[in-house]
Parts: structure tokens; sequence; C-alpha cells
């Protein structure tokens, strides 16, 4: 089913979800990381932007920034492209130096996040894509997720969930794919809750515990700076 969204709504969707993520640049924590010195999620080798088709038309005629994406892998290119929604396009920035904060996608705003819908079909709040853990220093220190991005957030996919029903499908799809994934691996779900405060959900009975960010895992070379005799200087 295609999206309903109309261009001009992107301008204030845009303005009511600007807030950053953390009170500093946390793409200076993750670079360092990425063999090529640029933040993960600004790198189309790990994460490729999606635009809905509306939010595509908002963006090329209010900016230069963006052009479709296409890889020179003709196979990776057609998978991708398979795996997205009929109602979105696979786009590419000009690269990281050149990022126009205003003109970031909905894709950019709400990385590494997704608005996590339980079972019986209620927005909790925010959980993230689990894939990133090795690289996203965000969710390694989910403590540092400002109240102001949180809300801003919440509320954004409060308003597209009652313009686009469709899209809450789709991530509540997203989030049973996540609880079975869990189960799996016997872990629990962390949930950046719409009440601010920090949870692990059982993957089977949803149960929620309220947990402290700071004592949730850290993962691949996190984990390892974390044992660091001076975590800070990571
Ligand atoms: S959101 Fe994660 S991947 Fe993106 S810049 Fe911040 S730490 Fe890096
Ligand atoms: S628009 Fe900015 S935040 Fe989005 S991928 Fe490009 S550099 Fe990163």
């Amino acid at each position: 089913m295609i999206a309903q969204f109309r261009p001009e709504e992107f301008l204030a969707y845009y303005n009511n979800f600007a807030a950053p993520i953390a009170a500093f640049d946390c793409g200076s924590k993750c670079s360092p990381y990425n063999e090529r010195g640029v933040p993960f999620c600004c790198d189309t080798r790990h994460s490729v932007p999606t635009a809905y088709q509306a939010e595509w038309q908002y963006l090329q005629e209010n900016t230069d920034l963006w052009h479709i994406w296409e890889s020179g892998d003709l196979i990776e290119t057609s998978r991708l492209r398979a795996e997205t929604p009929a109602d979105m396009i696979l786009i590419e920035c000009q690269g990281h130096q050149k990022c126009q904060r205003d003109f970031r996608s909905m894709t950019c705003r709400a990385f590494p996040f997704f608005p996590y819908i339980s079972s019986e079909d209620e927005f909790l709040g925010l959980s993230y894509y689990w894939e990133y853990e090795e690289r996203c220093w965000v969710i390694n220190n989910l403590d540092v997720v400002t109240s102001e991005y949180r809300e801003e957030f919440v509320r954004t996919y409060d308003e597209l969930f009652a313009t686009e029903s469709n899209e809450r499908n789709n991530f509540a799809y997203h989030a049973e794919i996540m609880r079975k994934k869990f189960d799996e691996f016997e872990r629990q779900i962390p949930l950046i809750h719409r009440d601010g405060n920090t949870y692990l959900i059982d993957p089977n009975n949803e149960r929620m515990q309220i947990v402290s960010p700071q004592g949730l895992p850290k993962f691949g070379p996190y984990e390892i700076a974390a044992m660091l005799p001076f975590p800070d200087e990571e």
C-alpha cells in the first residue's frame, strides 16, 4: 500500500523532529571505528537512508543534498531495492561533511531507533535496529539520549501513525521480528519508554523491567573500550 503523505507535510515533520539525539556530536564517537572515518549512519556501505515518495519530492524541491542511491554492485542494488517498501526509495546524500541538518531525512533523524509497538498494538517508545549494536555508539550509551529528542521522536510518530496507519503496521511487524530474534538470542529487548524510563522487555511474555541504561551491555569495540582503564577516552 502506498503511503498517503503529501510533500508539504515534511516541512512540519522536519521542524518538529530536529532535536539532536545527544548533547554532543555522537558521530565523533563512532567514526573512529569506521575505517572510512565516517559516522556509520552516514556511510552507505553500512546504512542506506530511505525516503517516502512524498518526502523525496519535498527534498528534491528544496535541496540539492540528495540523489537516488546506486551501488556499483548490481546484485547489492537489486537486493536492497527488493527489501525496500513500495512507497519508499533509497537515497544518498553528498556526504557527512556536506550535511544540511534541516534537510536530513526522517530515517537520518530516527536512526538508530524505530518506534517499538507491542503485540497489543501499543506504541511504547524507542527501540533500536539491533544489527547496528557493534557500530552505533548511541546504542551502547542509551543514557545520552536527551529527553527532548525522545519527546520529539514520540510526538512525530504519534502524528505520523495518525496520518498513515500502514506505517504503524510496518513497525509493528518489525517489533514482532525483534521479539522472535531476541527470543532466539535469549536476550531481552532494550526500550527507551515514552515515559522517560529505560526498560528491558521479555520477548516471550512482554513483561517489562525498569533498568539503568548505564548498566546495559555494550557490544563490539565499545565493550572493549569500556574495559579500558580510562573508558571515557574511547
Ligand atoms: S547515531 Fe550512531 S552511527 Fe549515527 S553518528 Fe551517532 S553514534 Fe554514529
Ligand atoms: S543527511 Fe546528514 S545525517 Fe543524513 S546521512 Fe547525510 S550526512 Fe548523515
